[in-house]
C-alpha cells in the first residue's frame, strides 16, 4: 500500500493535470463554439442535487464540474465573441493564474507573500510606464473597474475633505462640508454606484451634459463647475464610453477642474489602454493630468478575471484610504509595498501574477500592436456593416466600439423592433455574439472588438453572420 503521502502526491498531481487537460481541450473548441447549448434554469438543473453526506473522489467532482458547467458556458474565450467588453483569458494569463491558485498565496502584505507582493511591485511599475502615467503612482490591485473607481474616488473624497480641514478617516461623513461631485451624463452605471458606498447619493452628484458620442461638453462643464461653490470638488471623467468608445476632452476639462481645486478621477476600464498604442494615444491626451485613475486588466490586456488596477498619483491619500492596520501584520513602511494598503481586502488573491505575465508576454509592441488591430478591425466591421442597406453605425468607430441600429426607417418603434429581433437572430445563429443595449432612447446593437484571437476572418464571417440575420428578419417583416 502507497504511504499516505506518496498517495497524496500522486493524487494531486493526477487531478491537477486533468484539470489541465480539461482547461486545455474546452479552449481547443475556443475557434469552432457557439452559443451556449443551456441557459441559467437548466444550468441549474444540471449542478443540482443533495448536499452529499459523504464527500466524493475528486476526479468524480472534476468530471461533474465540467459536464454540468461546459453547456452553460458562453463563448467568452473565443474569436468572435463581442459582447459587453470582455477580453479572452488569455492562455499566458490564464497558466499564470492557475499557479496563483495552486500556490495559494495569501497576498495580503509582503511578509505574507513575498513572491505575490514583489510582482505586483514590478506590473505596477510596468502599468504605470506602459499606460504613460506619472512614475510616482501607487497602483492597488483590485477586481475590477468598479473596485478601481471605489477606491481611486475614496482617495478623493479623504482628499478634498482633507484640505477642507475635515479628517473622513476619524469622524466619517456626518457633519463633514459639503462635497461636490460632477460626472459625465454617460458615466459607466458603476461610477454612480460606487459613489453611492462612499456616501453621495444619486441627488447630490450632478450629471454634465454629453455631446452625441457621451462625451462630457466642455461649455455645460464650465457651467457646471462655476455653479459648484467654493467647497470640497471631485469630478469623474471617463477614457473609453462603454458604448460608443468616446472619451472626455481631458486636456481641456482636467485643468479646468484643478483650477477650481477639484480631485479629478478617470474612468479609463478599457480605453486607457489606448495610451498603450501610439496611433490611439491622442485620444486620451491630457488623461496623464488627472490625480486617480481606474482601469480593467481584464479587457485590454486578456487577463482571466478578476483583475483591475486602481491608481493613485498621491500614495499619501491611498493609503490614508485604504490602510488596514493592525498589530499582527508589518507596520506601515514605505521600503516595501503592501497590497492591503492599496486595495479594501486583507486577505486576497495574487493578482500580480497573472498582469506581470502578460505584460511579459506582450510587452510594449505587442501591447500596441494589439490594441491598433482591434480598432482596425472594428472599423473594418463598421464598414462591412454600414455598406448594408438597413443597417446604420450609430457612433464614430475610434476605438474599439461599435453601436448598430437595424430597420427601414419606418420609425423609432418599428426599427427598436427590428434592432432587437436582429440580435435575437445573430445570438441564435451563433456564428458571434453581440448584445443590445439602449442609446439615446432606441435599441441598438453593442459590438466591442476586444479578443486577442479575434482575426480578419473572424470580423469578415461575422459581419456575414450579422448582414444574414438582418436580411432574414427584413424579409419576414416584409412578408408579415
Ligand atoms: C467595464 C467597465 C467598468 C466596470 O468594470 P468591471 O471590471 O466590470 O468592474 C467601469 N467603467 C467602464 C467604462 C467599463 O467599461
Amino acid at each position: 500500500m502507497a504511504e499516505p503521502s506518496e498517495h497524496r502526491d500522486s493524487a494531486t498531481r493526477a487531478l491537477l493535470m486533468e484539470a489541465a487537460r480539461r482547461a486545455a481541450d474546452y479552449r481547443d473548441g475556443d475557434a469552432v463554439r457557439g452559443r451556449p447549448s443551456m441557459g441559467y434554469g437548466e444550468a441549474v438543473e444540471a449542478f443540482e442535487g443533495e448536499l452529499p453526506v459523504e464527500g466524493e473522489e475528486a476526479q468524480a467532482v472534476l468530471d461533474a464540474l465540467v459536464r454540468a458547467a461546459e453547456p452553460g458556458l458562453h463563448p467568452a474565450t473565443g474569436p468572435r465573441f463581442f459582447g459587453w467588453v470582455i477580453g479572452n483569458s488569455h492562455p499566458m494569463g490564464v497558466a499564470a493564474d492557475w499557479l496563483a491558485s495552486a500556490w495559494g498565496q495569501n497576498t495580503a502584505n509582503h511578509v505574507a507573500a513575498p513572491a505575490a507582493a514583489a510582482a505586483e511591485t514590478v506590473a505596477a511599475r510596468w502599468l504605470l510606464e506602459l499606460l504613460a502615467l506619472p512614475a510616482q503612482c501607487s497602483v492597488g490591485f483590485v477586481t475590477g473597474a468598479t473596485m478601481a473607481n471605489f477606491v481611486g474616488l475614496a482617495a478623493a473624497r479623504g482628499e478634498v475633505l482633507r484640505r477642507a480641514g475635515w479628517d473622513v478617516a476619524a469622524h466619517g461623513l456626518f457633519g463633514a462640508p459639503c462635497v461636490r461631485v460632477l460626472i459625465g451624463a454617460d458615466a459607466h452605471s458603476t461610477v454612480p454606484s460606487v459613489l453611492g458606498h462612499l456616501g453621495f447619493g444619486r441627488e447630490s452628484i450632478v450629471r454634465v451634459p454629453t455631446d452625441t458620442q457621451g462625451a462630457i461638453c466642455p461649455e455645460a462643464f464650465e457651467r457646471a463647475l462655476a455653479e459648484s461653490g467654493e467647497g470640497p470638488l471631485i469630478v469623474a471623467t471617463q477614457a473609453g464610453q462603454l458604448n460608443t468608445g468616446a472619451f472626455d476632452p481631458h486636456d481641456v476639462l482636467v485643468p479646468m477642474a484643478q483650477a477650481r481645486g477639484a480631485w479629478v478621477h478617470v474612468d479609463g476600464a478599457f480605453g486607457l489602454w489606448a495610451r498603450a498604442c501610439p496611433s490611439r494615444a491622442g485620444l486620451a491626451h491630457g488623461v496623464e493630468l488627472a490625480d486617480s485613475w481606474a482601469s480593467d486588466g481584464h479587457k485590454w490586456l486578456q487577463t482571466p478575471f478578476d483583475s483591475g488596477y486602481a491608481i493613485v498619483r498621491d500614495g499619501e491619500a491611498h493609503r490614508r484610504a485604504m490602510t488596514i492596520a493592525a498589530s499582527y501584520l508589518p507596520p506601515v513602511r514605505e521600503a516595501e509595498r503592501d497590497p492591503s494598503h492599496l486595495v479594501p481586502e486583507l486577505s486576497r488573491r495574487a493578482r500580480g501574477f497573472a498582469t506581470w505575465a502578460l505584460l511579459r508576454h506582450f510587452g510594449r509592441d505587442g501591447m500596441a500592436a494589439m490594441v491598433e488591430r482591434h480598432c482596425a478591425l472594428a472599423r473594418r466591421l463598421a464598414d462591412r456593416l454600414a455598406a448594408e442597406p438597413g443597417i446604420a453605425v450609430l457612433n464614430e468607430v475610434v476605438l474599439n466600439q461599435i453601436l448598430v441600429r437595424f430597420g427601414d426607417g419606418a420609425g423609432v418603434e418599428a426599427d427598436d423592433a427590428a434592432t432587437l429581433a436582429t440580435i435575437a437572430a445573430i445570438q441564435a445563429d451563433g456564428t458571434c455574439f453581440a448584445g443590445g443595449a439602449k442609446w439615446r432612447g432606441r435599441w441598438a446593437m453593442r459590438v466591442s472588438v476586444i479578443g486577442y484571437s479575434t482575426t480578419e476572418e473572424d470580423i469578415d464571417r461575422s459581419a456575414r453572420a450579422m448582414i444574414a440575420a438582418w436580411r432574414s428578419v427584413a424579409s419576414a417583416a416584409a412578408q408579415g
